[in-house]
């Protein structure tokens, strides 16, 4: 069957550490200093990766506390995760692993696929958070991690990719839908 494979990616994180920035350059190839709170919105694109062609939903959150129930619109029929932290917030960060727990927890799993970005890492001078935490927090859960900007362009392709390598990894080729 050629028809395209459609995966469903669920962009969480903190309030204001740049969820829409980063979907906006992937999707639209651009990027915008102003900061307008995100309700809640899906976008779509197409992309090749490993040769297959991917129809990708992608749902930008308007953002998690420690105090937000998981949505079953960000758990049920969900592919993969890409939750955001910004290198600028300490506090950011702490909510990953509060945000990881609580979908694994929801959706009664152990391990999901997923990618955790540093992002606005062109603000090199206000760096709270260390590359090396970072790494350390994508191998103890088993998720694939990279530091991003969506101001110039950073890795932002990248996020995709390995949000979709993740999906794939765990994807049997008999379970490929
Ligand atoms: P969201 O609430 O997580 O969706 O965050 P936004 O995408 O709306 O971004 C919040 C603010 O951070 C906005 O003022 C953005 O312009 C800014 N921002 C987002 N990404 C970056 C980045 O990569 N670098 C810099 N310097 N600022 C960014």
């Amino acid at each position: 069957c050629n028809s395209l494979k459609r995966r469903k990616i669920a962009v969480l994180g903190s309030r204001s550490v740049g969820k829409s920035s980063l979907v906006k350059q992937f999707i639209e190839n651009h990027f915008v200093d102003a900061y307008y709170p995100t309700i809640e919105s899906t976008f779509a694109k197409t992309v090749t990766y490993k040769g297959v062609e991917y129809d990708c939903h992608i749902i930008d959150t308007a953002g998690q506390d420690e105090y937000s129930p998981i949505n079953a619109q960000h758990a049920i029929g969900i592919h993969g995760y890409v939750l955001v932290y910004s290198i600028t917030s300490r506090n950011s960060f702490e909510m990953i692993q509060i945000v990881y727990d609580k979908i694994i927890d929801f959706c009664g799993v152990t391990d999901i696929p997923c990618v955790i970005v540093g992002s606005k890492c062109d603000l090199q001078q206000n760096r709270q958070v260390q590359v090396t935490e970072g790494q350390n927090l994508g191998r103890a859960n088993g998720a694939a991690w990279i530091e991003t900007s969506a101001k110039n362009n950073i890795n932002v392709g990248k996020v995709f990719e390995l949000c979709l390598g993740e999906i794939e990894r765990r994807t049997a080729p008999n379970q490929a839908e």
